[in-house]
């Protein structure tokens, strides 16, 4: 493990651009349960049943029961040494931007500037029918489902469901990223849903380096990763960090 740490060490001190993709994994010791943690909110609520647009387009009321019980986890959860290990690589200017998967706001609480929401923030309400846009915390979020104060519509959290497209902005953003970057750090995602999980092969391709900090192996560890440490990243990422 210690030849790894060094290793890994070693290509973020060398790089010129580094950039980082996250995923559920990062905020598991945050409290917030990835979509595999047993006895989770998602053993509960499928996700392929309760976070497809068509789903709530059908049924908001029915998909806003999880959504408070999503946002009372999300809103109460603070940032872990993973998060904060993350902001300190980025104000010492050796991490370029965080691609996010996650949408609990923890990297920005955590004090890093550049990330970029792959999949929305769960902390922002958009109006699917005029397009206005409201913070979660101007509303009460427990009992009905918030409405719309111009139109009266049902809310619908700012995060990206199944059927709906990643917002352009984040995608074209971190496709440039990708490839400008020469090291990528890939830490606590499956890197089964795509698009973002092409991120870390579009910087292999251009020769980059690929870090991954996981529990467990992934589809990554044995096809494009350079260094693979296994661990907690509550845990892991610090360690790193104190080597650089
Ligand atoms: P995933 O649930 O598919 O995978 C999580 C990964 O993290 C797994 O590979 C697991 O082994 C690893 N992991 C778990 N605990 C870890 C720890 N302490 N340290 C390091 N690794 C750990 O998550 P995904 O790949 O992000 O994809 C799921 C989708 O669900 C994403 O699109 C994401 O937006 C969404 N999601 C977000 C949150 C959140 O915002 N916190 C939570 C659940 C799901
Ligand atoms: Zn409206």
């Amino acid at each position: 493990m210690e030849e790894r740490y060094r290793q890994a060490a070693e290509i973020l001190n060398d790089a010129k651009t580094v950039i980082c993709l996250t995923g559920a994994g990062i905020s598991v010791e945050s409290g917030i349960p990835d979509f595999r943690g047993a006895g989770g909110l998602w053993a509960k609520y499928d996700p392929m049943e309760y976070a497809h647009i068509d789903a709530f387009r059908r049924n908001p009321g029915k998909i806003w029961k999880m959504v408070f019980e999503l946002m009372e986890i999300t809103m109460n959860a603070l940032p872990n040494p993973a998060h904060l290990s993350l902001a300190e690589l980025e104000k010492r200017s050796m991490l370029r931007s965080i691609i996010t998967q996650n949408i609990d706001n923890l990297h920005q609480a955590a004090g890093s500037r550049n990330v970029i929401e792959f999949h929305g923030n769960a902390s922002r309400l958009d109006c699917l029918n005029c397009g206005q846009s409201y913070g979660a915390s101007e509303f009460d979020l427990n009992g009905s489902p918030p409405l719309c104060r111009d139109c009266s519509a049902v809310l619908k959290p700012s995060v990206v469901f199944f059927g709906e497209a990643i917002p352009m902005r984040a995608l074209a953003e971190s496709e440039r990223l990708s490839n400008l970057a020469d090291a990528i750090l890939v830490i606590g995602t499956s890197a089964v849903v795509y698009p973002a999980s092409s991120i870390p092969f579009i910087v292999k391709s251009n020769g980059g380096r690929v870090i991954e900090m996981n529990l467990e192996s992934t589809g990554l560890t044995h096809s494009i990763t350079d260094v693979f440490i296994q661990g907690p990243a509550g845990k892991t990422l610090p360690e790193l960090v104190a080597r650089l």
